[in-house]
């Protein structure tokens, strides 16, 4: 008896590909091929030719005869583009149309068969859109990424395009073998199971060799085929779906035919095998298709209908978490759910965000405030430092909301029904204490492709086989009621409580600075054209949708944390360009409407009632005024807008004295060395130095940024080691010598890069402005601005959206250490109990907190998949502001700071301004939208937020009368009435708490 295992394995292997899978086809025919840029010009082509420079369509028409022994049997065409066998997506692929031009399916290398049906003549005819996307070869720099460096040299040759005979016996066989191959494969060797398969096997192959034919092999497998898995094993509902990255190494524009390729293919799946579901996120998608594809989309518009097509996520698209503000985050899901409603008459039950870097303490919250209270991901299994410890478990945000969170124990999003992936899914289920289920995200995605026949087929093979969990192919749905199901019987249900922290790809805060800075300046320009709209009384403006989408597209998870190729970030650059010119002439619109009585000096976006307006006109009423240097006035006044916390006076006898390196007004005295190092900022009323003895702020630090395997992603934690520090001065001046404003400017050359800081100090303000200038010509560089900080604090306060999270200032255990570079939106506050120091930013994500000290990611340059990132210049201000206890004071400043004055003048002869459109009292509260309803009816939505963590009374009043007041949620239907008595609104806001009001006529 020989015994040999290993060699055995090795035959089953090869005998399967090289003897078993080719009986799938026992009979072949060539095709005719035709090919050209156009169907109106195509040209006769053969097999072996090449096709496709960089990021062009070709038109293929393959026909072919059938032969008329093959009729009433299953005739394929098989068409062989030149694929890599592995990664579809991410090389060429195809579009099948039939003789109409409707979409057929995709093609990519594991869907190479197009099943077809002959003419009555026995003929066939297909048409192939075929795209030559380039394959990048991770992760070295490409000049791919861009069709102006591209070249034109094609990319592929045309490998096959023939007509096949199908033998279905000999089909199953190939599936009943690998499956019963791969089920031994993951058991261990001293299980008696798997010697038994492994001579079943070798019995099939043995037979095959001697002539017994394919029904009798399937005859030796059927008995281990047919025992089921034993009781209690684990139970796994398997989604069909596919992962379609919104743009990456394709553009947007390739994205919208992955879409119909792959919603084609699904279609056509759903047509043929009854117990196939598919799942699908991402509205901006569907409308793709819905435009591009009408008959196409009214096919899935029917699976829909029938339960079959589960569209899932409720967002627009599957944006990244860390970056957009809380505010688009809502409006992600608000437009997308809105968007599934009206389309496909459904709402999503589930957040679907499996490819995400990351997710911040304030989410739990945001979906519940959309109507959702499940959430899928799985993205944390690539933690590189420490290992999630759940798999199903309830995650509670900052605010108390929990929602039902689970990540799929295969460990991928990408799976194929393998043996493999579900014995790890089992092995590695950290709930089968109290769980029996776990989903499997399975079909080919990142670049689409989705789901294939060989994976129903293993999946129809394994719904109940012994050795592996039970697989049953369902909708997410299914999953969570089987979940909640135990949770209801009283299931001790793990709770994770704080963010979801991403332990890699920390580089996506700070790649691509340009397509950040569009995002961050169309969000803040969304919100202003809302508020203008809203206090013009113009029920009848535009709605904003069109522009909120487009936003909102390029919030995807590979374009605005900036791991896109050149072309995507230059197209997302010329998009954010277009919608701020657009939504700066609305805001113009609306203030010109507002001004027509009279001029008006008007804080756009401030929530300030009484904030400081700068302008060139004299201000309405008696208050205060100071003429500055360049001889405008400023100016204390009502402003049309938002108010929220009573503004401080505006310090009219307040002045900054500058005089040789020094600077100071009422609150702080600032010094700076011959090289323009900041050595000193004390806060005069707390008589505290801000900077530790011996040390410099603000100082710039230039790092080697070499990260070893996703360059655009990732920083390493090295990076902080020897940074170069720059405290060298090319050129010291003072530029404003007060009385409102003193400004020093300091010039620092590095390389072939250089910046200028600015230090501004203003006659009242409690903040330290460093305005930061870089002329960015580095690569493989991090740029960073280190604060440190005369405070002893454990952890700092960091700004999250509709929120704050508190982050270690140390590593001292391997949870804090994988924190070597967090995200936060505005401010990290560092405080002991009385006093504290906040570094504020007006557009940057990162930052370092460490040995005391706050940096700020400012510039970085990866090479992959974009060769020659964020060159030139670029701006943010980042200020230093000392505080008492508590966060009131910060989350002010930082709003000041993040939404600066906007000066408008209008008509020519002064005018009482208009009272604000809602005004909102109470310490801590932040208003994120003031806007029109989108309904129409004219009734105005406000939303706001407690932003400090503290419990807070609040009231809100309007410049009109407020009939009726309602809480609503966020598609804005009214849920309970909110009181209010002679027309302001009172109300009590728990901590974190985000409150949407409706006003009006609609919210009784
Ligand atoms: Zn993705």
């Amino acid at each position: 008896m020989h015994d040999d295992r290993e060699l055995v394995e090795e035959r089953i292997t090869r005998e399967l590909h090289e003897r078993v899978v080719p009986l799938v086809h026992p009979e072949r025919q060539t095709m005719r091929i035709e090919a050209g840029p156009s169907l109106d010009e195509l040209t006769p082509f053969a097999t072996g030719d090449r096709w496709g420079p960089p990021w062009t369509t070709t038109w293929f028409r393959f026909a072919g005869d059938v032969p008329p022994s093959w009729a009433g049997r299953r005739v394929e065409a098989l068409i062989d583009l030149g694929f890599r066998l592995d990664a579809p997506g991410f090389q060429c692929e195809g579009l099948v149309r039939d003789a109409d031009g409707r979409p057929v399916q995709g093609i990519h290398p594991r869907r190479q068969a197009v099943p077809v049906e002959p003419d009555a003549g026995g003929r066939v005819e297909l048409v192939v859109e075929a795209a030559s996307n380039p394959a990048f070869v991770q992760f070295r720099p490409s000049p791919m990424g861009s069709r102006d460096t591209a070249g034109d040299r094609p990319l592929y040759r045309l490998e096959r395009a023939e007509l096949v005979l199908v033998d279905a016996e000999a089909e199953a066989l190939v599936h009943d073998l690998d499956v019963l191959d791969g089920v031994m494969r993951t058991l261990d060797l001293r299980d008696p199971r798997r010697a038994r398969l492994l001579r079943t096997i070798e019995r099939a192959l043995d037979g095959l060799a001697a002539g017994r034919g394919v029904d009798a092999a399937r005859g030796v497998v059927a008995a281990a085929l047919a025992t089921p898995s034993r009781a209690g094993a684990h139970r796994v509902v398997a989604v069909g779906h596919a992962h379609i990255d919104t743009a990456w190494l394709w553009p947007v524009a390739e994205t919208v035919r992955k879409c119909i390729r792959t919603f084609a293919s699904a279609v056509s799946m759903l047509d043929t095998d009854p117990g196939f579901r598919f799942a699908a996120s991402s509205a901006q998608h569907y409308e793709w298709v819905r435009e591009h594809e009408p008959e196409l989309f009214a096919r899935i518009v029917e699976h829909v209908r029938a339960g079959r097509w589960i569209p899932v996520g409720g967002m627009w698209v599957e944006p990244d978490m860390n970056l957009p503000s809380g505010e688009s985050i809502l409006r992600q899901l608000v437009t997308g759910q809105r968007w599934f409603e009206e389309h496909l008459g459904v709402r999503c039950a589930e957040v679907w965000l499996p490819d995400v870097f990351g997710y911040p303490a304030g989410l739990p919250q945001v979906f519940a405030s959309a109507g959702i209270r499940r959430f899928v991901t799985q993205k944390l299994s690539w933690n590189r430092t420490n290992r999630f410890p759940h798999h199903t478990f309830w995650w509670e945000g900052i605010d108390g909301t929990r929602v039902l969170t689970h990540f799929p124990p295969v460990d991928t999003y990408n799976a194929e029904v393998t043996p493999a992936e579900l014995a790890h899914a089992s092995a590695g289920f950290a709930e089968h204490g109290w769980s029996e289920w776990s989903l499997l995200p399975f079909g080919y995605g990142d670049g689409g492709g989705g789901p294939t026949r060989d994976m129903l087929a293993r999946a129809d093979r394994l719904a109940d086989l012994d050795g592996m969990p039970n697989v049953s192919i369902s909708s997410p749905s299914t999953f969570f009621e089987h979940v909640e199901a135990e949770v209801a019987a009283g299931a001790p249900v793990p709770v994770w409580r704080g963010e979801l922290y991403f332990e890699t790809h920390r580089g996506t805060l700070t790649s691509q600075l340009r397509t950040k800075a569009g995002n961050r300046r169309c969000e803040r320009l969304l919100r202003e054209a809302e508020l203008w709209a809203t206090t013009a009384g113009d029920a009848d403006a535009r709605p904003l949708d069109d522009l909120w989408q487009d936003v909102l597209t390029l919030q995807f998870h590979d374009i605005l944390p900036g791991s896109s190729i050149a072309r995507v970030h230059a197209e997302a650059e010329a998009t954010h360009e277009r919608v701020a010119a657009e939504l700066e002439e609305r805001i113009a619109a609306s203030l010109a409407c507002i001004a027509s009585n009279g001029p008006v000096l008007c804080n756009a976006a401030s929530h300030d009632g009484d904030e400081v307006f700068v302008g060139s006109l004299k201000p309405p009423g008696d208050g205060p005024t100071q003429t500055l240097t360049d001889g405008r006035v400023a100016f204390r006044a009502r402003v049309p807008g938002l108010a929220v916390a009573p503004a401080e006076a505006l310090a009219v006898d307040d002045r900054v004295v500058v005089t040789d390196r020094s600077m100071s007004n009422s609150r702080l005295a600032v010094s700076w060395d011959v090289d323009g190092n900041l050595r000193s900022i004390i806060d005069i009323a707390h008589a505290r130095e801000l900077i530790p003895g011996g040390e410099l702020a603000a100082v710039l630090e230039l790092a080697v940024d070499r990260p070893v395997r996703y360059d655009a992603w990732d920083l390493e934690w090295w990076v902080r080691r020897e940074p170069e520090r720059l405290t060298t001065a090319e050129s010291v001046e003072v530029v404003e010598r007060g009385p409102l404003v003193g400004a020093v400017r300091v010039t620092r050359l590095f390389g072939a890069s250089s910046a200028t800081l600015t230090y501004v100090l203003r006659a009242g303000s409690p903040r330290l402005d460093v305005e930061v200038e870089v002329d960015w010509q580095h690569s493989e560089h991090l740029l960073s601005i280190a604060f440190p900080i005369d405070v002893r604090a454990d952890d700092a306060t960091c700004g999250i959206q509709f929120g704050a999270v508190r982050r270690p200032m140390h590593a001292s255990t391997s949870w804090d250490a994988a924190k070597f570079e967090v995200c936060a939106h505005r401010f990290v506050d560092v405080a002991e109990p009385s006093f504290g120091v906040a570094v504020l930013n007006d557009g940057r994500y990162g930052h370092a907190l460490a040995d005391g000290a706050v940096r700020v990611s400012l510039a970085r340059a990866a090479r992959y998949p974009d060769p020659d990132p964020d060159r030139g210049r670029h701006e943010v201000t980042v200020a230093l502001c000392p505080h008492g206890p508590g966060l009131v004071e910060v989350v002010a400043e930082a709003e000041r700071l993040d939404l600066p004055l906007r000066a408008f003048t209008g008509g020519s002869a002064p005018a009482p301004a208009p009272a604000p459109a809602v005004s909102v009292t109470g310490d801590g509260v932040l208003v994120d939208a003031v806007k029109l309803a989108d309904d129409h009816s004219g009734d105005v939505i406000v939303r706001l937020h407690e932003a400090c963590g503290d419990r807070r009374n609040v009231t809100l009043a309007a410049a009109f009368r407020i009939r009726a007041a309602a809480f609503c949620d966020t598609a804005e239907r009214p849920r309970r009435t909110a009181e209010s008595s002679d027309g302001v609104v009172a109300i009590t806001l728990r901590p974190f708490e985000i409150v949407t009001l409706r006003l009006g006529d609609s919210a009784s």
